[in-house]
């Protein structure tokens, strides 16, 4: 009797665990369909400043932040209706795949190996990988300079840890964090010697910290950046391609770099070519 009690709990627990399992996961919407009922959820980075960032006050800002609502206006969904997902680097592939996001701005690099599990539209920017330090550094000028064993913080699940890995781990010492406010942190503290990611996330670091934290060196990689959605969607896809091209061709795209990066000494580059990936 006891024993019978016991499983019937226990199968109360798994079926409780089920029902938040399906809860937490998302809609089998695609990201038009979602639209058309005039709601968007689009993960986003909340701590990268000019580019995605959960503000003091709850707002939201940064150059993905407009590129997401420029697209959601597009497909006639208002900002208000937008409901903002943190989407670590790491997490990004999952929370399109479960549903759980309708898209992803996030500093997010078209790659092979994640075409094989999402699809992107875009590339709306281009970039590349570069280094930030303190201030004060003067030793370290380029990736061959981590060598003799340097302390170098990126980011679990990104294209530059990934890269240093393959092309210079045998020289530096990678630590891998969740987030690059966290390595940021770590180099100001002293933990880490420098931090490596794209160049325009790092001057969005080194605009925060006048001073103390600089760029150095020239960028050793091609980031081209996308909107990721789910794999297959190419409804979606097409839709979200000719939002770009229309925020480029408008003059928005300029101008929301120009207001995200006033200031910083940020040099926009020329747009990309949409649907070239
Ligand atoms: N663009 C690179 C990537 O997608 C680095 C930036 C990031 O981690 O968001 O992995």
């Amino acid at each position: 009797m006891r024993i019978n009690h016991a499983l019937r709990i226990a199968a109360g627990v798994a079926a409780l665990a089920l029902t938040v399992t399906a809860c937490g996961g998302g809609s089998n919407k695609t990201a038009t369909q979602h639209a058309a009922d005039g709601k968007l959820t689009i993960g986003i980075k909340f701590d990268q400043p000019g580019l995605g960032l959960l503000n003091k006050d709850g707002s939201y800002s940064g150059f993905d932040v407009d590129v997401a609502k420029y697209v959601a206006g597009q497909l006639n969904v208002k900002p208000e209706n937008i409901t903002f997902k943190e989407s670590p680097s790491a997490q990004r592939e999952t929370l399109i795949q479960n549903g759980q996001v309708d898209f992803i701005v996030a500093t997010y690099s078209i790659t092979d190996a994640r075409k094989q599990k999402v699809d992107f539209a875009g590339p709306y920017f281009v970039t590349g990988q570069s280094l930030l330090v303190r201030s004060d550094n003067t030793d370290i000028t380029g990736p061959e300079s981590l060598n003799g064993g340097k302390k170098l913080c990126s980011v679990k699940g990104s294209t530059p840890a990934q890269n240093v890995q393959d092309k210079y781990a045998k020289e530096v010492q990678l630590q891998q964090y969740d987030t690059y406010s966290l390595c940021v942190e770590a180099l100001k503290s002293g933990a880490v010697d420098a931090v490596t990611t794209d160049d325009i996330i790092l001057r969005g670091y080194a605009a925060q910290s006048p001073g103390a934290l600089k760029v150095v060196g020239k960028t050793f990689s091609t980031e081209n950046y996308g909107i990721g959605l789910k794999k297959g969607d190419s409804d979606s896809r097409g839709k979200i391609n000719d939002a770009i091209q229309s925020m480029i061709s408008t003059g928005a795209w300029k101008a929301a770099l120009e207001k995200n990066f006033a200031g910083t000494g940020y040099e926009i580059p020329a747009p990309p070519q949409v649907s070239a990936n």
